[in-house]
């Protein structure tokens, strides 16, 4: 976090973007929420995280994160020191999709200004991307997690110069327990991220030798969940 805080300044404006942006009507959502849930964590966060869309438990508790993938996070977190209360975590979507279905585009561009917003209050130092929602949005970019996930690249995000670094979401290691080691293995590199060596652009992503084409992204078994 930065030496000179500027916590209360940033905790004040979110208090006051929260407020106003519990009464959001901006689409469909809005009939079917508990509440609006809007993000958690430290104002002045170097490193921020963005999810896909609360599911029962955070619309239920009006935070996110605080089911089972939360329990994931945290305990990646742990991994390289570091408490949720010392991170900025915020979904893509700010209100619960029925049934946890994926965020619709129509969803997503209604809400992208709330987590644009975000950032340029937070101006985190890094985005980590949790999954494919996140990663397509703030990488302007087509490319799924499976091709993109640790690969870190610098980019402007709502005015905000910043390393932007894609991992899997982690509810993906509840599906399929192997990912916590690719989860662990993306994570372990956060440290170096934060301390702000300056990221070169990555080289374009492989791919894949018996693809016919670049354009469609190759889909795993779990697409439907929209983790890989
Ligand atoms: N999954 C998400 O993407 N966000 C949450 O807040 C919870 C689960």
């Amino acid at each position: 976090m930065r030496t000179v805080s500027e916590a209360p300044v940033r905790a004040a404006e979110l208090d006051r973007l929260t407020a106003e942006w519990q009464g959001c009507q901006k689409c469909a959502l809005a009939r079917t929420r508990t509440q609006v849930v809007v993000g958690s964590g430290h104002p002045d966060a170097d490193l921020m995280f963005v999810g896909e869309a609360p599911g029962y438990h955070e619309d239920r508790q009006g935070a996110p994160f605080v089911g089972q993938a939360g329990k994931v996070l945290e305990s990646l977190l742990g991994s390289i020191g570091l408490a949720r209360s010392q991170v900025y975590i915020a979904n893509v979507l700010k209100c619960r999709p029925p049934g946890n279905r994926d965020p619709q585009p129509d969803e997503i561009a209604a809400c992208e200004g709330h987590l644009f917003a975000q950032v340029e209050l937070i101006r985190p130092k890094v985005i980590c991307t949790l999954g494919n929602f996140a990663t397509k949005l703030l990488s302007g970019q087509p490319h799924g997690i499976t091709r993109v996930h640790g690969r870190a690249q610098p980019r402007r995000i709502a005015g905000v110069d910043l390393v932007l670094y894609p991992i899997f979401h982690p509810a993906a290691a509840l599906y399929t327990p192997a990912m916590m080691d690719t989860l662990g293995a993306d994570f372990a590199r956060l440290p170096e991220l934060l301390t702000g060596v300056p990221v070169a652009p990555p080289p374009p992503p492989p791919i894949p030798r018996e693809a016919p084409a670049p354009v469609a992204e190759p889909e795993p078994e779990y697409a439907q969940l929209g983790l890989f």
